[in-house]
């Protein structure tokens, strides 16, 4: 197959990979998807005739298209990989195509809902061994279910969005303050399709028609003021400020050749958290802090396959009462962190909560983050003999607090 648009080497856009992002050329919003430097517009393609499901591929949000459930996305999928690699593309509009450079990125979904899970072993370890010295540094629930909470939706942003540094009460006093210990949580999320109807569930293994994709998601946390109000009911002001996802939502279909199998379960997982096929993803992961000084050092690297329960055992539990899932909510895996040093996804456990602080090229120290660094996250799959699969980049610098 050669494209029709090209694909630079090393690209995380080939043509293998085509994930669906929501962009504005300066003409309004509109679906695209990426290939290479470039983006293809959806809606002219669409309204070209080169396309199905008109009507959802000329919206501004991926939500109704996500509704249409796989069968769509495959029928989309292989209309686009037509569109890509034919005369057809000869007979797409002027505009179609832009440079990625030339295009504003905007939030690709509108999840009414968003989900945070707890779902690495070592990170839940850390933290445990960080809050609780001395005692069991996992609760006793945490190999029985996929430990999560709700998380707030409407701070949901698109990487880019700078994150303002939150006020809160950071202990027993008398006024909010800007919080002291600003921190990144590098995690995946993944990006929902059709659902269910309130009372129904979904089973683990028909987790992939109700799953359409993979973004990167930063997890902002002030972790004093987390600190302070999590017990008993669990993370509030300290998580809700914001939230960043990375632009381009990276389908199933792309990721299906680095589905590997994840960590062995102790104890055996309940009925509905079994699955028969492999839900790990084999996706390197990094996190790099920059500062205004330019210095920039990646202050951790991971793989997802790390991660302890998988996609389809978080959908299959979060559902298992009878809750709805409903087409564009975002359920994120909580902050993947492997066993080593130098493999931990947030600065708390970096610096061992402030305690050993880290040294950067510009000669200045972090223990948590300052106004005006910046978090890249970034995600690639790539194995030889097979396209590298990437996710590009989520972005966001921390703007001062206000007041
Ligand atoms: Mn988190």
């Amino acid at each position: 197959m050669t494209p029709r648009i090209p694909v630079p080497p090393g690209s995380d856009f080939p043509l293998e990979n085509l994930p669906y992002g929501v962009f504005d050329p300066g003409e309004g919003l509109r679906l695209g998807v990426a290939v290479g430097d470039h983006v293809l517009d959806l809606r002219a393609a669409a309204r070209a005739g080169q396309l199905p499901y008109p009507t959802e591929l000329t919206a501004d949000s991926l939500n109704p298209f996500l509704a249409l459930g796989r069968r769509a996305w495959e029928e989309t999928r292989a209309a686009l990989l037509a569109l890509l690699t034919s005369d057809r593309f000869d007979h797409l509009p002027p505009g179609a195509v832009r440079p990625r450079s030339a295009v504003r990125m905007h939030l690709p979904f509108e999840p009414g809902d968003f989900v945070d899970f707890y779902a690495s072993f070592h990170h839940a370890a850390n933290l445990g061994r960080l809050f609780r010295p001395g005692s069991d540094p996992v609760l006793p629930n945490w190999r029985h279910l996929p430990v999560a909470y709700h998380g707030r939706s409407s701070s949901v942003v698109v990487s880019g969005t700078p994150v303002r540094r939150p006020h809160g009460l950071l202990g027993p006093e008398t006024a909010a303050a800007p919080t002291a210990a600003l921190d990144f949580e590098l995690e995946v999320g993944f990006v929902t399709g059709p659902g269910n109807r309130l009372g129904d569930s979904i089973p683990a293994d028909a987790a992939a028609d109700h799953m359409f994709g993979m973004v990167l998601v930063n997890d902002w946390s002030a972790r004093d003021i987390q600190r302070f109000e999590y017990v008993p009911l669990g993370p509030f002001l300290g998580k809700s400020f914001a939230t960043s996802v990375s632009p381009w939502v990276v389908t199933l279909e792309a990721l299906w050749p680095y589905l590997v199998a994840g960590p062995e379960q102790e104890p055996e997982a309940a009925d509905y958290l079994r699955t028969s096929r492999d839900w790990a993803v084999d996706l390197s992961l990094e996190a790099v802090l920059r500062t205004t000084g330019g210095a920039e050092r990646v202050v951790t690297r991971v793989n997802y396959s790390t991660l302890y329960w998988s996609m389809a055992q978080q959908l299959a539990h979060v559902t298992v009462n009878g809750t709805n899932v409903r087409p564009g909510d975002l359920y994120a895996s909580g902050t993947v962190s492997g066993a080593e040093p130098g493999s931990w996804g947030s600065l708390i456990e970096i610096t061992r909560n402030g305690a050993e602080p880290i040294s950067l090229d510009d000669g200045s120290q972090r223990t948590f983050l300052e106004d005006g660094d910046t978090i890249v996250l970034r995600g690639w799959c790539e194995r030889p003999g097979l396209p590298r699969i990437g996710f590009g980049e989520c972005v966001g610098t921390v703007l001062p607090a206000s007041r």
